[in-house]
């Protein structure tokens, strides 16, 4: 299993990573896909169920894909699983393939990245009701600080959203964001990781190699690696 090293830049969630030097990154392979957690520099792999590609015909197939897969060494996280409210087949299939998923995570200790869009309502409740030990993270965040506070306070992460982050318009929660609660991703999008952090360095008025350790150690904290 590759980790990073304090110097690296982490990006947290990604989709179609490949190896650049000096980056680490948890790429995302989507149980629909027909992608593997092959070995690759700077690259671990989280692997879920994404609600926008779950169907009433495909989830048991994906489900017992993501049981085999969530064992590899190579693979630190389950998820992007969640709900969506825009995109996605109707809301109780959602809810039980997402809860499925939840109790892999829970059995296999192992931590879930969260896909959550317009039902942080039934992400909550699903939270509460599973009565759930392991971390989550919430990815692509763009919401406001108090619904940040609320995620964090019930044992979440959260990873901001690429083209908010890179934005003057994510600065005043970047700044009210606890520091440890938090990770930079780039999802699949145009946009350096590289780039984010000097954005967030300069909103937390911090150097590169201070953002590069606060993320290292949100890293092993989150992963309890
Ligand atoms: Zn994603």
């Amino acid at each position: 299993m590759n980790l990073p090293v304090p110097d690296n830049y982490i990006d947290i969630h990604n989709h179609g990573a490949i190896a650049i030097e000096n980056v680490f990154t948890v790429e995302n392979l989507i149980a629909s896909e027909e992608r593997t957690p092959d070995e690759t520099p700077g690259l671990t792999y989280s692997i879920g169920i994404h609600p926008w590609y779950l169907t009433p015909e495909n989830h048991k197939e994906l489900i017992k894909k993501v049981i085999i897969f969530s064992k590899h060494a190579n693979v630190i996280a389950l998820g992007e699983a969640g709900f969506d409210r825009i995109k996605g087949p109707e809301i109780n299939l959602q809810r039980d393939i997402f809860e499925k998923q939840i109790i892999i995570s829970e059995e296999i200790k192992k931590p879930l990245y969260i896909h959550c869009v317009r039902a942080w309502d039934e992400l909550l409740a699903v939270r509460k009701k599973m009565k759930t030990k392991m971390p989550w993270l919430v990815h692509g965040f763009r919401g406001k600080a108090e619904l940040a506070e609320q995620l964090i306070s019930r044992g979440m992460y959260i990873s901001l959203w690429f083209d908010f982050a890179i934005r003057p318009v994510s600065t005043p929660l970047i700044k009210t964001l606890p520091p440890d609660k938090f990770f930079l991703e780039t999802d699949g999008g145009d946009v350096s990781i590289v780039k984010l952090y000097e954005k967030v360095a300069v909103d937390l008025e911090m150097s590169i190699q201070q953002l590069k350790h606060l993320f290292f150690s949100n890293f092993i904290n989150f992963f309890g690696t």
